[in-house]
Formats: C-alpha cells, sequence, structure tokens
C-alpha cells in the first residue's frame, strides 16, 4: 500500500457528549460492559476489554448529544507528519493538542463537515489492574463479568450535509477505502461506507435529510457474536433502553445489528460484522440503488422511519 493508504492504521476512539453523564456512564458499563479508565473534569474514560489503548470511549457531560471527537491512530510517526501536511495543504484547519490520558500528541482538524477528527501515533498501552488481569497475556484485560461486553469500538457512522465532499476527503486526505455505497436516481451520493483496515468499514457517511452540518447518526461496538445482540436485546428491554430496530441483517455489509437509543440520546449500535472482511487489494465498490434499498433489510425488515430522522444532536 503506498499513502495515503495504509497511513491511517485504525480507529482510536470517541468522544460523546451527553445531557445524562450518569446514565450514559450506567449504560455503557453495566449494559455494554465497558470498563471505567479514569475521569477528568466533565469526561469519563471508557474501555472495551479488548482495547489495547487507554480508552475507546470518552462521555463528556454537556448541554445536548452527538459527538465531539473521532480519534484516528496513525501507522506510524511519519505517517502521522504525512497526514497533518496533507491536512494543512487541503486547507483544514487544525491544532496540536497535549495532555490526552494515553496519547502523545494529538492533531485536532475536521471533516468538511465540521465533525473533529483526531490524528495520533504515540499511544501508552494499557496494563489491566490486578482485579482486571486477563487469564491469558495476549489479552489486554479480562472479559468483564457484566452486561454485554462487547469486544470493540467498531465504527463510527456521521451524518454530512454532502456526503461526496466529506468521502472524497476521507480518501484523498486521510487515505481510506470504500467498499459500498447508496447512489440515489438522482446521482446523489447518500452514504458511503469507507475502511482504513481489513474490516469492511470503519467510517461512513449518510447524507443528512436535514442539511445541518456534523451530525452523528451512530457509533457502534463489536460483540464476538450475534447470540451476544439477541442478549443485548434482553438486557436493554429490562432495564428500560430504548430499542430502536433489530436485531435483524444489514443487506449493505450484511452487519448483525441492533440499534439502541444510550440515556444521552446517542443512537449506539451493536454489530457482528467479524466474520466478513475485505482482503481483496481490488474490492469493486459495490453500489446499491433506490429501488434496492426501498427492499429493506437482508430478511425483509423495512428501515424504520426514525433510522432516516434521528440524530444527534436532534434540531428543532
Ligand atoms: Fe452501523
Amino acid at each position: 500500500m503506498t499513502p495515503p493508504l495504509g497511513d491511517i492504521a485504525h480507529l482510536g476512539h470517541v468522544e460523546l457528549l451527553t445531557p445524562d453523564l450518569d446514565g450514559s456512564v450506567g449504560f455503557f458499563t453495566r449494559i455494554l460492559g465497558l470498563t471505567e479508565n479514569g475521569r477528568s473534569g466533565d469526561s469519563v474514560y471508557l474501555r472495551t476489554f479488548d482495547d489495547y489503548e487507554h480508552h475507546s470511549l470518552v462521555l463528556t457531560a454537556h448541554s445536548t448529544s452527538g459527538v465531539r471527537r473521532t480519534a484516528l491512530r496513525t501507522s506510524s510517526e511519519e505517517a502521522l507528519r504525512r497526514r497533518v501536511a496533507e491536512l494543512e495543504r487541503a486547507g483544514r484547519e487544525g491544532r496540536w493538542a497535549e495532555g490526552e490520558p494515553g496519547l502523545g500528541p494529538v492533531y485536532v482538524s475536521s471533516d468538511p463537515d465540521g465533525h473533529e477528527l483526531a490524528l495520533y501515533w504515540e499511544s501508552e498501552w494499557y496494563e489491566a489492574p490486578d482485579e482486571l488481569r486477563p487469564g491469558l497475556k495476549n489479552q489486554p484485560q479480562a472479559k468483564p463479568v457484566q452486561g454485554v461486553g462487547v469486544r470493540r469500538l467498531d465504527h463510527v457512522n456521521f451524518l454530512g450535509s454532502d456526503v461526496a465532499a466529506n468521502t472524497t476527503f476521507v480518501r484523498e486526505v486521510l487515505g481510506a477505502r470504500p467498499t459500498e455505497q447508496i447512489v440515489l436516481d438522482t446521482g446523489e451520493l447518500a452514504a458511503q461506507w469507507l475502511t482504513f483496515t481489513n474490516k469492511s468499514y470503519d467510517l461512513v457517511y449518510t447524507s443528512d435529510w436535514t442539511g445541518t452540518r456534523g451530525r452523528l447518526h451512530h457509533i457502534a461496538f463489536a460483540t464476538d457474536t450475534r447470540e451476544d445482540i439477541l442478549r443485548a436485546a434482553d438486557l436493554c428491554l429490562d432495564n428500560d433502553v430504548f430499542i430502536e430496530t433489530g436485531p435483524h441483517k444489514h443487506a449493505i455489509q450484511q452487519t448483525f445489528f441492533l440499534y439502541v437509543y444510550e440515556p444521552g440520546g446517542n443512537r449506539v449500535e451493536l454489530c457482528n460484522p467479524l466474520t466478513r472482511l475485505v482482503l481483496a487489494p481490488d474490492w469493486p465498490l459495490i453500489t446499491w440503488t433506490e429501488a434496492e434499498r426501498a427492499k429493506g433489510q437482508a430478511w425483509g425488515l423495512k428501515t424504520i422511519e426514525s433510522f432516516h430522522t434521528h440524530g444527534t444532536p436532534p434540531v428543532p
């Protein structure tokens, strides 16, 4: 792979804003099984058990919901310098920040829609305390005793006012490969799935029907099995977590899914895409038409209306 491909190693972590910090922390720890790994100011740092870094998710108390930062780890110090130079060349504003727990210098910039993107290389490997030490040395932390026990942060799905502009930026400036997309009859690109890795997607841009910039459709956590997602649905049912749709299987990317709203209002997906990888270096971009999308999800479930309308933060 030649740059820009390969310069971004993987999705690092996401910072979610929540008007109900205690409720959100409770959902991610008690129901999903993330572990708290420190607090600072209005932010709580959480991690999935298989994350080698300090944190996978930051929850920050705020007046409303939404996504603040999406952090991407580069594949080397040199790759970080190359991407920063490209961001500057592309006219994106940016600044260096220090002091993020577990991380070295972080370059904070944004996509054309205004979603904050942060790139970093230096990252401290997590060392579990005695009570969280795993049985095997090739796992960072013991599996959680309670909740779903999600393995990792899997992907972020942004809403964008201009899907084409944002995905072109991610491909050309950050170096991602598009794997699937939706093109409307008008020719407009309505959604595109992009990957930095062999996973079939890491970032997704979906058209925001309100035309608002910088909103979030959902963040997703991967489970080991489909059965974990059925269990998650039961845990959400028993604990008054709003289930929006699923469990079912997506047609696009074939991901087995469940969508819920965490107490702060942000949509969270539990997904099981682990068996599907894109290994082909010449993978042909798959395009779905409006007529194909109208058929609904893989096994015929119609796409729920709120899937097209709910985003965070909410807009009037
Ligand atoms: Fe998703």
